[in-house]
């Protein structure tokens, strides 16, 4: 098993990764919560057809454990499904020493997560991720639920007590699943250096293709850059912004495309594209695009945008992104590996980098 401490300005926690990690989190709980009253897991259906048996077992030989099934993936994260979990929780006595565990994916954790930050006032919360994108949203301590006018528009940051990967866990991932969550370690390595981006690109070859060592590893160091920027930068005043590179027009691909029709890391795979032309263009900096696109073509991403998502849309997209200033898109861009700035970039940069990505697919 490895393990990972990370630092925030509210909370210090562990994140580890291993296999069968079910009665590591038992010893966890006994440790930390000695007095907890239940276990409330909330799930995504899904993933609880498939892994959630025996977790739940194994928690009820020491613990009364209450379950919440929510539909899987983004539907989780509504307004509905939201009031229905509070309506869950104060039905079957969920009281303020409880201790929500999170089970499922990115959107389990925001939603999770939102729902143990405001459950009477806030009660704790753990993370048993199960995803490989989940490295992102596990650390960090943003939690939220979606607004029909925006994703992520309500919620807050909240820092887990733990997280808990278990690498069996991936095994039932689906191959648009296992690249959308390596986009995500892909960028870590892009905010990073260059030795880690090279290992990356020597040894994955294949989503279908997953040994444990390269996984673990790529998580770890995933985990290890978001952890670095977090501790510097708790509530995104500075630094914490650069981990929004690719995602201004990936982002704007994501809801143009409608969500659910385009994974989130592929979107953001895309914008790390536009995000590296103009980085070439603008910063200097000296990279093999063209080596770049054709390893994760390889790999199996769809870096196609269909012509009736015009340039116009995307625009206006980016335009709605939280780092714009004064209706100007504001970009993260690399002065190097592991070099990233933020730059205003006017609509006719914008609009070439556009016709490049169209241009080689
Ligand atoms: P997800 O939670 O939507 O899951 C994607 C799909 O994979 C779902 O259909 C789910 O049922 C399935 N799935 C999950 N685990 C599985 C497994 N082990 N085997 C088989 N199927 C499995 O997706 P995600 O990509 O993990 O997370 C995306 C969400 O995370 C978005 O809502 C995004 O906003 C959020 N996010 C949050 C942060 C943050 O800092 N809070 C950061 C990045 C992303
Ligand atoms: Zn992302």
């Amino acid at each position: 098993m490895k393990q990972i401490t990370i630092h925030t300005a509210s909370k210090t926690y562990d994140v580890k990764i291993g296999v069968e990690m079910t009665n590591e989190i038992v010893s966890f709980i006994k440790k930390s919560f000695p007095q907890v009253s239940k276990l409330w897991i909330i799930a995504d259906k899904e993933v609880y057809n498939l892994h959630g048996t025996a977790f739940s077992e194994i928690l009820s030989r020491t613990y009364d454990v209450t379950t919440y099934l929510a539909p899987k993936g983004e539907q989780a994260k509504s307004f509905a499904i939201y009031e229905d979990a509070i309506n869950h929780g104060l039905s079957n006595h969920i009281d303020r020493g409880a201790l929500v565990i999170a089970f499922g994916g990115g959107a389990i954790g925001d939603l999770a997560g939102f729902v143990a930050s405001t459950y009477m006032r806030g009660i704790p919360f753990m993370g048993v991720p199960t995803t490989i994108l989940a490295h992102d949203s596990a650390v960090g301590g943003k939690v939220a639920i979606n607004h029909p006018l925006g994703k992520n528009m309500v919620g807050q940051f909240y820092q887990p007590e733990g997280v808990f990967f278990d690498l069996d866990y991936m095994t039932t991932l689906p191959k648009t699943e296992v690249l959308s969550g390596f986009s995500e370690v892909i960028k870590h390595a892009f905010l990073s250096d260059r030795a880690f981006l090279q290992e990356l690109m020597d040894n994955f070859h294949s989503p279908e293709q997953l040994d444990h060592v390269f996984l673990t590893d790529c998580l770890m160091k995933g985990i290890r850059v978001k952890g670095n920027i977090v501790a510097k930068d708790e509530r995104e005043s500075n630094i914490r912004a650069f981990l929004n590179f690719g995602h201004t027009y990936g982002h704007a691909v994501e809801s143009a495309s409608g969500y659910g029709n385009r994974t989130h890391g592929e979107s953001v795979m895309i914008g790390m594209i536009f995000a590296l032309y103009l980085s070439e263009q603008y910063c200097d900096l000296t990279f093999d695009l063209q080596g770049f696109i054709d390893w994760v073509a390889s790999l199996g991403y769809n870096l196609n945008i269909p012509s009736h998502i015009t340039f116009d849309n995307l625009y206006e997209g980016m335009k709605l992104d939280k780092k714009s200033q004064h209706g100007n898109p504001v970009f993260v861009l690399l002065k190097d590996i592991g070099k990233p700035l933020m730059m205003k970039v006017s609509v006719e940069d914008l609009r070439r980098a556009d016709q490049f990505i169209r241009v080689f697919n």
